[in-house]
């Protein structure tokens, strides 16, 4: 191993930017030490790890362009190990994925193959995808820098909502390295004859800061990126990608997920690094919680407050991480405030930086930063990627970040390659930090998150083809080649002509507007609600976020401020905020039911089975309270209808032997099993985050007492998004060590009766009640034993995929509709149908009812879209021949304008009658020869209105008055929708 040279020392600052050292480092070592050992501190240290200091390894590469080599001479830089191992995988055609720690020199380690080719071929270009606008900012200096130091043209520029105008079509003509995001690309994507230079010469993709991309965010860059692929492939060019990321236990299956290739993984770091100091400090340490109250509770924020001044008085430059915006504009005000009192001239080297900051002052704190300027500076975790501010000598980091990948990515701010650094983490009282505090071997010893990305959601699926066929006609089999998608869901898509069917058996997308602005990158569904301040938009969320964050009464906040929600108009998807000051927030409680669709598989570990399947949540949100700090203020009902989504998640059920023992042992307690449960429930949600990478607030449980699908006891959790997003899925496959995490963080937790540590939540829609400690952990303890009643003591998970059915109400249904009772056949068909759109047989059922009843032209839209959710369904192919063998109208062919007049009377006269089938098939065809007829539009809005098929109505009504909003058919259908 080599020694770092004085001249390599210098080399190393020059490429990771210089800090001046206004402190000697034995000095530095003291002072850190003497914080571990102040008297106010060390009662509250949970744990120390020291993290050894590391030398580098280097390593030479043969065959650099000479240029590269002059660059790299006069830079006096000698490789990394991970360095040099990159640059090759790369030139040998390899996808890489780097994941070795911030500031280890991942950039220059793929930037050099990619400079060789700009050098080699001129006409090669690279396309840069960052998640935020400072990081590609970042990386464009870097790019000019290597551009002016090895004299090639490649004019690197960033490419997104900031760039000016006149700059961009030069930028699509003559840069052969463009930066831009994932919501950029998004958007132009669709006007790709425009970069056709660019793309036909696209030899990389490089996408920084990999760890970024999960969950529903991650999910739909995954399907963006492919779309980018297949553009990429029409102009010839088969670019190779280049990944890094943070450390995370599934890169290569990210890395895959993301992109569909496979990769060379580059893990090790050969970077040097100084000895660190890992201190989990437990402010609750010596705390025991008799009763829920918070009178006499240690405070986080002050704690944090007072070590962040403690380390500022020691000249100890420290970066500080909080949890939300405004403790972080909270902490560095109270900081500001003390230092006046004690050191003056300390208080103006304090700042807070967070994101919603304009560039500048936040260009101004990273130079203060690097400068030493700033000595102390409160951030979000908007500092945790990778901003280059240098390397500081303590973080500190106040209150678990949520992943251990936040984690260990913050911690990595503080270390200088030859000094010895600090990180502090500070806990809350809730179950995760506890849990660490607890468990400092698990703390250090784990491996970081798997990230999850989910290309099955079908919400997702058809948002994407849809953008993909804008963006080009898909030809058969491409859905399947690119996405992973199979042919049905197109099939499905063109009978609701959501997709057309051109001559040559493209599948194109038929309408003007563009269909990457109706589908935001960050959310699932596209219905937006937006709320108003003042007429102005304040923020833009989902249905679900609306019920639970923004209800009437809510207090909402947003970068730090406070609004109270006046009024939510569920129709016109506005909410409508005013700015307040209040001393109280507000808590929603909502009710839960839960059926199973389909069970998709059963995994065995010993004697307990995890299921895991397809679910219809239903959650109830009927009150609400007003809490100041802990305690109720108020409680106020809400009239919502309830929220339904089709969902995944996993489930397992509890034997009546457990409920008849427990009931034994707490005779005189009430309500003991279910609060047993119900602690279960609540305790697995709180470690669910430790084991797949996800926020406590992605899922949702329930646990109850009996539960008609399953005949027993049964906890539910389940993924909180519209078709799922990848969570349950994966948690099932590590049920066994979240289980065990659980029953441990159980044990550890000192409070009597269940406290914020251990089974009580934050959101629990049962305000918390029933709840039951020690029964919880009998349940939990249970379960490890029907784990353990496997002989063999590796538990080896059986996995068995299951695809059944649950026998739904359809049953019932059909029964009613034999038995002649029509109408409450119906009533049921209704339910079944507005849980599950696609539910084909049901919607078959509903035509036959509906064709004897007389109704035919509904009948036959019923056929219709049973036919497209289930082609093979038999009593919808009977009904169409029943319902199309009837004598043919006269249809007039379409050859001019004026034809469209008339077939457009046609039409209209046909919908005075009634017949609204066929109708509509006159408007299809009419619309396929002119679809920007605004009236034509409106009409088959109305058609769908009355055939009850209400948010078609709505898109109709969108594209109808996006063209002309005066109409007298788009008024009516105005009238009907608004
Ligand atoms: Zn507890
Ligand atoms: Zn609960």
């Amino acid at each position: 191993m080599h020694k770092l040279e004085p001249k390599m020392v210098l080399a190393y600052y020059f490429l990771h930017f210089t800090i001046p050292e206004t402190i000697s480092a034995d000095i530095m070592v003291d002072n850190i030490d003497m914080f571990k050992n102040d008297v106010r501190y060390r009662e509250n240290i949970a744990h120390i790890e020291t993290i050894p200091a590391k030398e580098a390894s280097f390593r030479k590469v043969n065959n650099l362009n000479e240029r590269i080599v002059d660059y790299l001479d006069s830079k006096n830089v000698k490789l990394y190990e991970h360095q040099a191992e990159t640059y090759e995988a790369i030139k040998d055609g390899e996808n890489v994925i780097i994941t070795t720690p911030t500031a280890s020199g991942k950039t220059l380690a793929f930037n050099l193959p990619i400079m060789e080719t700009m050098i080699e071929d001129k006409d090669a270009t690279a396309l840069y995808i960052y998640p935020a606008k400072a990081l590609s900012n970042d990386q464009l200096h870097v790019l000019e820098g290597m551009e002016e130091e090895l004299s090639i043209k490649i004019r690197p520029r960033t490419y997104d909502g900031d760039t000016p105008r006149e700059d961009k079509r030069g930028i699509r003509e003559k840069s052969r390295i463009v930066l831009t995001n994932p919501y950029q690309l998004h958007l132009i994507l669709s006007w790709h004859h425009q970069w056709s230079r660019f793309y036909k010469n696209l030899r990389y993709i490089v996408i920084d800061e990999s760890h970024y991309y999960k969950g529903v965010f991650g999910s739909n860059v995954a399907f963006l990126i492919k779309r980018l692929k297949r553009i990429a492939n029409f102009y010839g060019s088969y670019p190779q990608f280049i990944l890094s990321s943070a450390t995370l236990a599934n890169p290569l299956e990210l890395a895959n997920r993301l992109t569909g290739e496979d990769f060379k993984l580059v893990d090790n770091d050969t970077s040097p690094s100084g000895e660190k100091d890992f201190i989990l400090y437990n402010p609750f340490k010596n705390y025991v919680r008799k009763k829920i109250n918070t009178q006499n509770a240690p405070s986080v924020h002050m704690e944090t407050e007072n070590i962040f001044m403690y380390m500022m008085l020691k000249n100890i430059q420290t970066l500080c991480f909080t949890v939300s915006r405004k403790t972080t504009e909270l902490i560095a005000m109270w900081a500001k405030k003390d230092m006046t009192q004690v050191k003056g001239k300390l208080a103006h080297r304090i700042a807070a930086y967070r994101a919603g900051y304009q560039a500048q002052e936040r260009r101004e704190i990273e130079e203060g930063l690097k400068s030493g300027k700033y000595l102390g500076v409160t951030c979000t975790n908007a500092l945790e990627l990778g901003i280059n501010i240098g390397s500081l000598d303590a973080v500190i980091i106040s209150g678990y970040p949520g992943t251990m990948i936040s984690t260990w990515q913050q911690a990595g701010r503080a270390g200088r390659s030859n000094q010895k650094s600090l990180a502090v983490l500070i806990a809350f009282e809730n179950q995760l930090d506890q849990y660490f505090m607890n468990n400092p071997k698990f703390f250090f010893d784990k491996p970081h998150e798997n990230a999850i990305i989910d290309l099955k959601n079908p919400i997702l699926q058809e948002a994407h083809l849809l953008c993909a066929a804008k963006e080009l006609p898909l030809q058969r089999g491409e859905a399947e080649k690119y996405f992973g998608i199979s042919q049905n869901v197109i099939d499905g898509m063109v009978a609701r002509k959501d997709l057309h069917e051109n001559h040559r058996g493209d599948f194109i997308y038929p309408y003007d507007d563009s269909p990457a602005l109706d589908h935001s990158l960050d959310q699932i569904s596209s219905e937006e609600f937006k709320v108003m301040n003042n007429g102005k938009l304040l923020e833009t969320m989902e249905r679900s976020q609306v019920y639970r964050e923004a209800h009437e009464g809510a207090i909402l906040i947003n970068k730090g401020d406070t609004y109270v929600v006046n009024d939510v108009n569920l129709k016109s998807g506005y909410v409508n905020v005013s700015k307040e000051v209040v001393d109280y927030h507000t808590m929603v409680l909502n009710q839960t039911d839960i059926s199973i669709r389909k069970k998709l598989s059963k995994t065995k570990y010993g004697d307990l089975t995890i299921h895991f399947g397809e679910l219809t949540v239903s959650e109830d949100y009927f009150k609400y309270k007003k809490m100041h700090f802990s305690k109720a203020i108020g409680t106020y009902p809400l009239e919502l209808p309830p929220l339904k989504f089709n969902t995944k998640g996993l489930w397992f059920t509890i034997p009546k032997r457990v409920q008849d023992t427990l009931e034994d042992m707490f005779p005189n307690e009430e309500e003991v099993f279910a609060g047993g449960l119900h602690g279960a429930e609540h305790a697995l949600i709180g470690l669910f985050p430790l084991h797949t990478m996800c926020d406590r607030f992605d899922i949702g449980g329930l646990s109850t007492n009996y539960h008609e699908d399953t005949q027993e006891a049964t906890i539910f959790i389940y993924d909180g998004y519209e078709g799922g997003i990848g969570i349950c899925e994966k948690a099932a496959d590590v049920f066994v060590e979240l289980l065990n995490s659980t029953i441990d963080m159980l044990n550890n937790c000192q409070c009597q009766s269940g406290c914020p540590a251990c089974i009580y939540s934050p959101k629990c829609g049962n305000d918390n009640k029933p709840l039951h400690k020690n029964a919880t952990k009998y349940i939990l303890e249970f379960m490890s034993k029907l784990i353990s009643n496997e002989d063999d003591s590796e538990i080896e998970a059986e996995v068995i995929v299951e695809e059944i059915v649950i026998p739904d109400d359809f049953d019932e249904a059909y029964d009613l509709y034999k038995k002649g009772d029509y109408s409450a056949s119906k009533d049921l068909l209704n339910n079944i149908i507005s849980n599950d759109k696609r539910h084909a047989r049901a919607l078959a059922l509903m035509a036959q009812i509906l064709y004897e009843q007389d109704q035919k032209d509904i009948a036959l839209l019923f056929t219709k879209k049973a036919l497209s959710a289930d082609r093979s369904n038999e009593m919808a192919n009977e009904l169409e021949v029943l319902l199309t063998n009837k004598p043919q109208k006269e249809m007039v062919e379409l050859n001019s304008l004026d034809d469209v007049d008339t077939l457009y009377e046609e039409a209209y006269d046909l919908y005075e009658q009634g017949d609204l089938a066929t109708a509509s098939d006159i408007l299809v065809k009419l619309l396929d020869f002119d679809d920007r007829n605004s009236e034509a539009l409106a009409l088959m809005g109305l058609i769908y209105y009355h055939s009850g098929i209400f948010p078609k109505a709505v898109e109709y009504y969108k594209k109808a008055s996006k063209i002309n909003k005066n109409g007298e058919m788009v008024r009516e259908l105005k009238m009907r929708v608004a």
